[in-house]
């Protein structure tokens, strides 16, 4: 095997995948390490693969919106035949039911300054759209040990509903990564699994490469960490950990599976609904079943985790029943079976939630990092964006002074990258939740 390329990148998620793809359409030799058997194994493979528009952010809605073009024309995204097959994008529609006190004036603003469309909702075409649902509000979100959890609704929901019918949910997520590396693989790209890195090596002009766990040493100029979960393990491999304003570390999150309700086929006629009302959202899951996750509302306690090698893989019991419980409360019908079904992993959180797509402090090292449990629907987006400034930069440009302005390719308009800088100042606008 080859021991020199123009770039490597730690990990084969959606981020390494795309970033490569998109390096290697640029012409660089690149070459993926990841340590587990496939690419997409990572915390990709449990992602609810949500494909929505509304972040708190310009910039961030601009990068959902340019990738959902990409998702919506799949098959020319990838270019080149898959004998796996082709993920596919339902796109059903989201219902956002906005939680009391947050208006949807900001989603709502930039939608309308991208063109993204959207439609507000009464009450009243909720439910003639979701029969099965109860229009009351429950806010704030509780836990079902709260003496207060089973008090009456405190009011109706706010009838100011917002329907995005661009939105949906992609069902197969590995295969979506699979085929991004099938494409990467058609331009010279190369991957390699079981690899993991455990040093990296620099000199004072920078980058030098990495050594493998079994010793192999590869050299590179260029680094990308693209590591998920891994991201702050990885940095301070590197020593910039101490260098960057925004840290990363991980957070557990689980998501969890229940059967749809008699009177509603969730697989016939479900859609995407974010019930902020609730502090989670709800979507269809292959065998009828619904897949209930949460906003992380801020009655549950956050599960941050030293080590993302340890961590409990295992869904709760106590967080199943908050979740299904809570959504029990607008699908008064749901059927919530006692053992809990579901998937447990790791977001990778930066400190406001908002990604790191940047340079570091280190020649020739890059960040792709602090996804914050949203960014799989980027991926296309996040490929370019990284591509874009990796060459921009390594052909001298001073991306620290002036951010590098990225042309969105299917949104008529240049992204400001400095936005996603590590060392920008905590965007007060985020929500600070999964949110974006
Ligand atoms: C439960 C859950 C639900 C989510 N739902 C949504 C959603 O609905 N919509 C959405 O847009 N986003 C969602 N996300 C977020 C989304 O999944 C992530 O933002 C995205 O998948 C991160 O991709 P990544 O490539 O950056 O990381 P990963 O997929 O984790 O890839 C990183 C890779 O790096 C490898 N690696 C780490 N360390 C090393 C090393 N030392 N050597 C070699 N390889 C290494 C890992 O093995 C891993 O495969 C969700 C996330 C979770 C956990």
């Amino acid at each position: 095997m080859n021991c020199h390329y123009d770039c490597i990148i730690i990990g084969a998620g959606i981020s390494g995948a795309t970033i490569a793809l998109e390096l290697s359409r640029n012409g660089y030799q690149t070459l993926n390490v990841e340590k587990l058997a496939a690419s997409g194994q990572g915390s990709t493979s449990n992602t609810c693969a949500i494909i929505r528009t509304h972040y708190s952010t310009l910039e961030g809605t601009a990068i959902a919106y340019d990738s959902w073009f990409d998702w919506c024309s799949w098959k020319d995204y990838i270019g080149v035949e898959d004998t796996k097959g082709l993920a596919t994008f339902n796109q059903t529609g989201l219902i956002n039911i906005y939680r009391t006190g947050y208006a949807p004036d900001t989603h709502l603003r930039l939608h309308d300054e991208l063109g993204i469309p959207y439609e507000i909702w009464s009450r009243e075409k909720l439910l003639k759209r979701m029969p099965h649902f109860v229009d009351d509000s429950f806010y704030p979100p509780r836990r079902p040990d709260d003496p207060r959890f089973d008090e009456s609704p405190s009011g109706k929901i706010s009838d100011r509903i917002v329907y995005y019918p661009n939105d949906g949910y992609v069902s197969d997520p590995v295969l979506s990564v699979y085929n991004i590396q099938q494409a990467a693989e058609s331009k010279g790209a190369t991957f390699r699994f079981n690899a993991k890195v455990t040093a990296i090596r620099s000199n004072d002009k920078g980058i030098v490469g990495v050594t493998l766990s079994d010793g192999t040493c590869i050299d590179a100029p260029v680094l990308v960490n693209a590591a998920g979960p891994h991201s702050a393990v990885i940095n301070q491999m590197a020593g910039v950990a101490g260098q960057m304003n925004i840290k990363t570390r991980p957070l557990r999150h689980e998501v969890h599976f229940v059967p749809s309700p008699n009177a509603f086929s969730y697989e016939k006629n479900g859609l995407v609904v974010g019930d902020g009302d609730l502090g989670g959202y709800h979507r269809p899951e292959t065998g009828n079943l619904i897949l209930v996750g949460s906003e992380d509302p801020a009655c549950d306690p956050r599960d941050w985790i030293d080590d993302p090698d340890r961590f409990n893989p295992d869904v709760t019991l106590s967080q199943y029943q908050a979740q299904t419980y809570r959504l029990a409360k607008r699908i008064p019908s749901l059927q919530i079976p006692n053992a809990p079904r579901g998937i447990a992993d790791l977001y990778d959180v930066s400190d406001d939630w908002i990604p790191i797509y940047d340079k570091s402090d280190l020649a020739g090292y890059y960040l792709a990092i602090g996804t914050s449990g949203n960014q799989y629907k980027n991926g296309p987006a996040i490929g370019r964006l990284m591509a874009d400034l990796i060459d921009a930069c390594e052909n001298g440009h001073d991306h620290d002074s002036d951010p590098v302005q990225v042309p969105l390719h299917h949104v008529d308009r240049a992204l400001n990258t400095g936005i996603f800088s590590r060392n920008r100042e905590i965007i007060q606008g985020s929500t600070f939740s999964v949110l974006g």
